[in-house]
């Protein structure tokens, strides 16, 4: 079993690449955004709340996220090769109630994949993609926003995972395959 968090900024590639160690690990993968999303989609009361702070660049509550990601969790059954996390956990109380949940399962967090990418580029990607996604977190306002909450709220997990030895740093910017490749090295390598 190997489970892997996929970290960085919003715009970095964590879905991009998370698509890439899915076929090659044969992981599952949770993406708390796209559930969340798909909660809005279906006008659930949880998607209500998480729209007013998705939409405004905030982090939605860590006990709405933390239950949500244990109920998902619990929906993949055991017989499993590994989870990919994507955009979670995002503050340290999510990652304390992560690695209670997988420990109760006789699990842990393998390893921490580190996409470092710098701002100018991260505003750049978010806005692009904005043209496509249908997202309304996807423009120049909101991002800017969404960046602020990760270096305030998020950032603080890489020194998390540095103390205990599980933060591979990869540089998030060049060729998705070129990425891609140190990515792959560094989940063999843990
Ligand atoms: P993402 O698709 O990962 O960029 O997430 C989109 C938005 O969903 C974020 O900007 C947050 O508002 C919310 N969100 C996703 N994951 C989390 C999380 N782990 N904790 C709190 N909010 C989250």
């Amino acid at each position: 079993m190997k489970n892997i968090v996929i970290f960085g900024a919003p715009g970095s590639g964590k879905g991009t690449q998370s698509d890439k160690i899915i076929a090659e690990f044969g992981v599952e993968h949770i993406s708390t955004g796209d559930v969340l999303r798909s909660e809005i989609k279906a006008g659930t009361d949880l998607g209500k709340t998480a729209a007013m702070y998705i939409n405004d660049g905030k982090l939605v509550p860590d006990s709405l996220i933390i239950d949500m990601l244990a109920a998902t969790l619990d929906n993949l059954g055991k017989d499993i090769k590994g989870v990919i996390f994507d955009g979670f956990p995002r503050t340290i109380a999510q990652a304390e109630a992560l690695d209670t949940m997988l420990a109760e399962c006789g699990t842990k967090v393998d390893t921490v994949v580190g996409l470092e990418v710098d701002d100018d580029e991260l505003i750049k990607r978010i806005v692009e993609r904005g043209k496509t996604s249908g997202r309304a977190d996807d423009n120049a306002e909101t991002a800017k926003k969404r960046l602020d909450t990760y270096y305030g709220q998020t950032l603080p997990l890489k020194e998390f995972y540095i103390k205990q030895d599980k933060y591979a740093k990869i540089n998030g910017v060049g060729s998705i395959d070129e990425i891609y490749a140190n990515i792959s090295a560094a989940i063999k390598a843990c």
